[in-house]
């Protein structure tokens, strides 16, 4: 996008295209204005407008330029987080309510799909947390117990199994969550956009906003050459936020992670590696994650920019790490390579801010943002309707809060990828 073949690689060139979204040229009313065209905008846009309510959303750039045309594609269910600490971090109240909603999030998502009839590559055969080492199967056998008192259905795999259904040795075993799934980010996105769009939204591209205010007890949010008063504002621009509400992206530490897809394999590497497509990452601190794409491209990533030295730092690492991973593959080439920025909190949870009266948005959401985005999108259209009360948000209205020494902690994290992957973890 813009240019840029590193931001939206693979899946800006096999994504089904937006629909129209002219840049806002005007001064317009509307019931609620929604900054941000990735999922949790594009949800709530969606879910407001089939409840009647005029809608118009702003994006600054193309609808899914943020996390959503970027990502792995892993619908997980769930944070980073253990399960038993969600509790422990918010209360037993907002702790339980915000896991059992983001344990249902894939559902929702499967749900969107199949009613608007997404084009997005869907696939259900859940994903695969993969053990490296003995430390690695510890921590997925606390995991396992941890959902399963919940009564999710998560199996923990043997090395054996995990082999058989990923095609590799590399790990003692594996968590499969049948929850979970992969899809094509950029095309679930601009699904999403179509279906709000015929349910009666607005979309505006090309159109950061770049002011706010308020003016005769409306709010108004203005762009270069526009501006929309409303009775409500959704804040939903997250890791790529700038404008008023840059406060966001100011509040998470950003992790850099990288994709590389190969060219489709052939038939006989279909049948040996992930020949049920489950979405795959690893249990190590610089982890790494593979999926297959629905032309059996095998997506490789891991934490790293391709930028300056990164780029070929990290892709050597990478063609090593495939080519012992699976041995299989021989040598690959690349047939596209893209990187995003991950907007991470202090304590790996996302937040509930409110920005001024009526003004409000869920943000940090930790590199699992496709089924939580799409699930707080659809929370926040159901409290501005009055279906869902404060008291029963999943998560507290908290100020947003800068992390101390956040430049320094992104450069770490940059340059430190680049030196795991250039010192060659062995996976
Ligand atoms: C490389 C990478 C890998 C990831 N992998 C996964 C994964 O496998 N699974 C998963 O669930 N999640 C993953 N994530 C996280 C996920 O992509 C995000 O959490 C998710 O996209 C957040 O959705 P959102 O709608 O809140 O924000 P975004 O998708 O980032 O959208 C925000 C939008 O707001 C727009 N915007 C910002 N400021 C303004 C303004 N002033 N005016 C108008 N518009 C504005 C931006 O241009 C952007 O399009 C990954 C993220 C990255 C970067």
């Amino acid at each position: 996008m813009l240019n840029d073949p590193r931001s939206h690689g693979l899946w800006e060139k096999t994504a089904p295209p937006p629909p129209p979204a002219p840049r806002l040229e005007e001064g317009v009313s509307a019931d609620v204005v929604i900054v941000g065209g990735g999922y949790t905008g594009l949800s709530a846009a969606l879910h407001l407008a089939q409840a009647g309510v005029d809608v118009r959303l702003l994006e600054a750039a193309e609808i899914g330029f943020g996390g959503a045309g970027r990502n792995v594609g892993l619908i997980n269910a769930g944070m980073w987080v253990m399960p038993d600490d969600f509790p422990k971090e918010l209360g037993p109240v907002y702790g339980e309510k915000l896991l059992d909603l983001l344990g249902n999030g894939p559902y929702l998502v499967r749900e969107l799909i199949e009613k608007h009839g997404i084009a997005c590559e869907l696939e259900k055969n859940g994903t695969l947390h993969c053990a490296v080492g003995p430390g690695g199967m510890k921590e997925l056998e606390e995991r396992a117990r941890q959902w399963q008192k919940r009564g999710a259905p998560v199996t923990l795999l043997d090395r054996a199994e995990t082999e058989r259904r990923i095609g590799t040795r590399a790990y003692a075993g594996s968590l499969l969550d049948m929850r979970a799934g992969t899809l094509q980010p950029l095309a679930y996105a601009r699904g999403l956009a179509h279906a709000a769009v015929k349910a009666g939204a607005k979309l505006h591209t090309g159109s950061a906003v770049t002011g706010a205010g308020e003016a005769n007890g409306r709010k108004v949010v203005k762009t270069a050459e526009g501006e929309v008063s409303a009775d409500w504002i959704i804040v939903a621009t997250d890791a790529y936020s700038t404008g008023p509400w840059e406060t966001v992206r100011r509040e998470q530490v950003h992790l850099p992670y990288f994709n590389l897809a190969t060219a489709p394999l052939g038939d006989n590497l279909r049948r040996s590696i992930l020949p049920s497509r489950e979405g795959c990452w690893d249990t190590r601190e610089i982890l790494s994650s593979f999926r297959m794409d629905q032309a059996g491209r095998l997506i490789f990533g891991s934490v790293g920019a391709l930028r300056g030295t990164g780029t070929a730092i990290h892709k050597a690492w990478s063609r090593r790490s495939l080519r012992r991973i699976f041995p299989q593959l021989g040598g690959v080439e690349f047939e596209a390579e893209w990187y995003g920025k991950i907007g991470m909190t202090d304590n790996a949870l996302p937040r509930l801010h409110r920005f001024g009266r009526k003004v409000i948005g869920f943000s940090g959401y930790n590199g699992r943002g496709i089924a939580p985005g799409t699930s707080f999108g659809k929370l926040l259209a159901r409290h501005i309707l009055g279906h869902v009360a404060e008291a029963d948000l999943p998560l507290p209205f908290t100020e947003p809060k800068e992390p101390g020494l956040r430049a320094l902690k992104e450069a770490y994290y940059e340059a430190g990828a680049q030196f795991a992957h250039f010192a060659g973890e062995r996976f």
